[in-house]
């Protein structure tokens, strides 16, 4: 495929995901064909990022060289599938996380595709053997996950299906990095992929130290966003230990991998996070912030805005 052949983007599902993608590739210059098989719902979809778009044009947090209305027209809506398919060179699926209707989704994207179609799915917790175990060409498939908002948090897992050929990758690197997103690479499907699983093993012990008695739930959070979170917004776990010894790494391990051990030993079982002993947690927690609608959503709002400011200053 050229490159002047690499230009349609179809994204299938247009919720919360299918939206933000679909801002992050027109960002980038592509036209984006979404589609929803709720008829009605993709046309709504452009509606909702022509008022963010317009909102972010004004903040002057717009990405990509475009502006709001040169990204606007980039965009279409469709309910069929098959319009919605013509001409895309990559399709990244965005429905709902249920393996069958994603299993499904793909075989009728399969039927309407040339073989050298990429099929991308935003899947979160799925492994990709099991979405793409109807298709066909597995080769063209992987995972793409992005992390929730992808507008302001870049960061794509990039996880392949024991078929997937070398070059599907590094074209969805490209293009990735292309929309300035940060694309990484797993060398093998593997449950979680690589950011819920140390998400899962951060959740576990912060669980056990609230349900042991150890520290609140308050100060918990306070110890990821005033502490640890401070450095890895900039710089992961293995440079900032690189960086925390005068030798380099190896001289940290030296001074501090015993101590580290030490405490992974200690780590107790997998917590009970749904049982009697969460009650308290939630509790606790729906005490700092009700867990109503109108709570939650000025959370998420503030949250946005602090992700908006950061990823300026990321820049
Ligand atoms: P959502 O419920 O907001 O949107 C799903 C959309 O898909 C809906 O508009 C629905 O009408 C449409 N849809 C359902 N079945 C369809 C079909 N057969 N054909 C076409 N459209 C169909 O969900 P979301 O939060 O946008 O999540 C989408 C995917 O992204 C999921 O796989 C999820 O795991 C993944 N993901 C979500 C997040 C997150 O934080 N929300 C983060 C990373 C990845």
């Amino acid at each position: 495929m050229s490159s002047s052949d690499m230009k349609i983007i179809t994204v299938v599902g247009s919720g919360l995901i299918g939206r933000s993608w679909a801002m992050v590739f027109v960002s980038g210059g592509y036209s984006v064909k979404i589609y929803d098989n709720q008829p009605g719902q993709a046309a709504k979809a452009i509606t909702e990022i022509r008022k963010q778009l317009e909102e972010l044009g004004e903040a002057g947090m717009l990405r990509g060289e475009l502006s709001a209305a040169q990204q606007l027209a980039l965009l279409s809506s469709h309910d069929d599938l098959t319009r919605a398919l013509e001409g895309a060179f990559f399709v990244q699926e965005c429905v709902f996380e249920q393996l069958e209707v994603k299993q499904s989704v793909f075989q009728d994207i399969e039927r309407h595709v040339g073989k050298d179609v990429i099929l991308s799915s935003s899947t979160s917790c799925l492994v990709p053997s099991n979405v793409f175990s109807k298709v066909q060409n597995k080769s063209r498939c992987l995972v793409s996950h992005p992390v929730n908002p992808p507008y302001y948090v870049k960061l794509v897992e990039l996880v392949p299906h024991p078929e997937t050929a070398a070059t599907v990758m590094d074209t969805t690197h490209s293009l990735m990095t292309k929309v300035d997103q940060v694309p990484v690479r797993l060398k093998r499907e593997i449950d979680g992929f690589a950011l819920n699983r140390v998400q899962a093993a951060i959740i576990a012990e912060s669980w056990r130290l609230v349900q042991d008695g150890v520290i609140s739930v308050k100060d918990i959070d306070l110890v990821m966003s005033e502490g640890l979170g401070m450095r890895y917004a900039f710089i992961g776990p293995m440079e900032t230990m690189h960086l925390n010894a005068p030798e380099g790494l190896g001289d940290y391990m030296k001074r501090y991998g015993e101590g580290i051990q030490r405490v992974l030993t200690s780590f107790g079982p997998v917590p009970d996070f749904c049982g009697e002993g969460a009650k308290s947690i939630v509790d606790e927690m729906s005490e700092l912030i009700p867990a109503d609608k109108q709570h939650l959503s000025a959370r998420m709002e503030r949250r946005d805005q602090l992700l908006m400011g950061l990823a300026k200053l990321k820049k």
